[in-house]
């Protein structure tokens, strides 16, 4: 029986070690943290210095083979994104201690396919650490679950001190009754959506760009970007080829998702320009293989864009 062959031969390295040293920790808003804990593959093989193989390595597994070149892999896995075949890239796990408000926790915790530890309410009494913008944002007129631009100086004053003083009566009275002996489970329920939570967050590659799409976007709320974007920063030298395609190719990234209803504008466009207009060659793209070319002349053709 074939079985794939074993890529690990000679030395490996630490991919965390090699493409962050001791930077895994990136600080965001007034008192939270990312911080890039563990990732698997921890070690891979000193030629390849990055995570990236092991989403390759898993894939060609279905045709009982390894690896190849490097530049072959990059085709594959590129090739892969293009066509949603993502289970691969769920053998690549990161995690994540995370260091957040509760109102931005809430936002995470939706994410159903991370696996996630919390520190307990129940079991810690809780630190008084809260959040306080460094800036109030406007309400967007545009999008009623969006900001746009800044709310005037003494609003703004005015919000930031009653926030200091909820919270500070808030952390006060839970002091209080914890003190006095009651259980920190029901304690807790005095406090503000502002107080700090930290967790330990784990996710595979696939489901985290998945996140990544969504929380990186502009339509996600700032507090919870900042914390996508660290992760981003934390992830893409251990797999920087993977990222560079789902930029390449997510349509909430650098691609574009046309409707049918959309494809049919571009093609009677091009057909009212000139009834018998047809472009001898598809305009060319940059910075791809030959497959990808072709996958594009195909494209270019359905749209009117390049020879039938
Ligand atoms: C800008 C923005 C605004 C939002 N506004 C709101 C809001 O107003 N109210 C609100 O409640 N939420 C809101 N959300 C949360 C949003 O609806 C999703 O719950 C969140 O983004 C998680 O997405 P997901 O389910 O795709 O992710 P995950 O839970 O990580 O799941 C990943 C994928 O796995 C699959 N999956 C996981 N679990 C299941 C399941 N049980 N059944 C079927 N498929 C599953 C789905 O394909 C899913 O896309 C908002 C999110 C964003 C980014």
């Amino acid at each position: 029986m074939n079985h794939a062959p074993d890529p690990y031969e000679g030395e490996e390295i630490d991919v965390i070690a090699y493409a962050l040293g001791t930077n895994r920790r990136i600080d965001v808003l007034d008192k939270g943290f990312v911080t890039l804990v563990d990732c698997m593959p921890r070690m891979v093989p000193a030629s390849r210095k990055t995570a990236d193989h092991a989403v390759v390595q898993a894939a060609r597994v279905s045709v009982g083979a390894g690896l190849k070149t490097i530049e072959e892999d990059i085709k594959t896995l590129r090739y892969m994104r293009r066509h949603v075949h993502t289970a691969p890239s769920e053998m690549v796990e990161f995690k994540f201690h995370c260091h957040m408000p509760i109102f931005v926790a809430r936002q995470f915790i939706r994410h159903r396919t991370a696996n996630v530890n919390e520190k307990s309410g129940r079991y810690s009494v809780m630190a008084d650490v809260f959040h306080h913008p460094s800036e109030c944002r406007a309400q967007s007129a545009a999008n009623k679950q969006g900001s746009n631009g800044l709310i005037n100086a003494d609003s703004a004053s005015e919000f930031l001190s009653a926030l200091n003083a909820v919270e500070s009566n808030a952390y006060d009275a839970y002091d209080r009754a914890v003190k006095a002996g009651m259980a920190k489970e029901q304690a807790r329920i005095l406090l503000t959506l502002n107080l700090y939570t930290e967790w330990y967050w784990k996710i595979d590659l696939h489901n985290l760009l998945h996140f990544l799409a969504l929380r990186c976007d502009s339509h996600a709320q700032e507090e919870i970007r900042v914390y996508a974007d660290a992760m981003l920063a934390l992830i893409t030298p251990i797999v920087p080829e993977s990222v560079r395609a789902w930029n390449d190719y997510h349509p909430m990234r650098g691609a574009m998702l046309l409707t049918r209803m959309e494809v049919e504008a571009i093609r009677s466009f091009m057909g009212t320009v000139s009834n018998t207009y047809r472009p001898s060659a598809a305009p060319s793209i940059d910075g791809v293989d030959k497959r990808e070319v072709d996958e594009w002349k195909a494209k270019a053709s359905k749209l009117g864009l390049g020879p039938a």
